[in-house]
């Protein structure tokens, strides 16, 4: 499952664990993406995702993460982590995780014929996006849908939340929570948990 994670909130987490199993997945690889050249905001630094990410899946022994993207050097594109991941996991069947936002970005770029080759992608309902974009792109035969329960949950909202000094308790993990709180991200003023509570 690639993506910024700027910060994994519970609606990542929830889709990757349904995909899990409905797709019979023995494992969900989280891939932190390292310079998202698609992204409009200032994106928190690689190495802070990738521990925020480490954090909130640290505990499920179905979920890893990867420093793949974090660790290349320039632009981050999909289909290079699958050709990465096919290269080093010869004998392992591939799914790409994604929500319905982001799934027409993937599959529209110029090498999605290869990425598709590659992996079979999973695309998850998420609450504000359509699906239905797909069947324009004839897509819908070689894309799986995946239901997801619902959870209109954004790093962006996550984001602006932080820097309002609104709640972020039960939408992003304990831990990322109070990581982001004391490294600053976000524009969180070290207001503590105490305080928060
Ligand atoms: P931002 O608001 O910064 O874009 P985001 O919440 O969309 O952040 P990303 O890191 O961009 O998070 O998303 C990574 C992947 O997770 C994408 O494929 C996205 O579609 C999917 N995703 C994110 N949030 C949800 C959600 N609440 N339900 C289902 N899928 C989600
Ligand atoms: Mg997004």
């Amino acid at each position: 499952m690639g993506g910024t994670f700027d910060p994994i909130h519970l609606g990542h987490l929830v889709t990757a664990d349904q995909a899990r199993v409905d797709v019979g997945l023995d494992e969900v690889v989280f891939v932190p993406a390292g310079a998202p050249w698609q992204k409009a905001h200032d994106v928190t630094s690689a190495e802070h995702r990738y521990l925020m990410t480490v954090l909130a899946t640290a505990a499920n022994p179905h979920f890893s993460v990867s420093r793949l993207e974090v660790d290349r050097q320039g632009d981050t594109y999909t289909v290079d982590t699958l050709r990465d991941l096919r290269d080093r996991l010869t004998d392992t069947e591939l799914f790409f995780i994604t929500g319905a936002d982001a799934i027409l970005n993937i599959l529209t770029w110029k090498d999605a014929e290869e990425a598709m080759r590659l992996a079979t992608f999973v695309a998850a309902t998420r609450p504000g996006y359509d699906l239905s974009a797909l069947r324009d792109h004839d897509l819908t035969e070689r894309v799986m849908l995946l239901d997801v329960p619902a959870l209109a949950i954004s790093s962006s909202d996550v984001r602006a939340r932080f820097a309002a000094g609104r709640p972020v308790r039960y939408l992003i993990p304990r831990e990322v929570e109070e990581f982001a709180r004391k490294h600053g991200l976000y524009g969180t003023t070290g207001r503590g948990l105490a305080a928060a509570d």
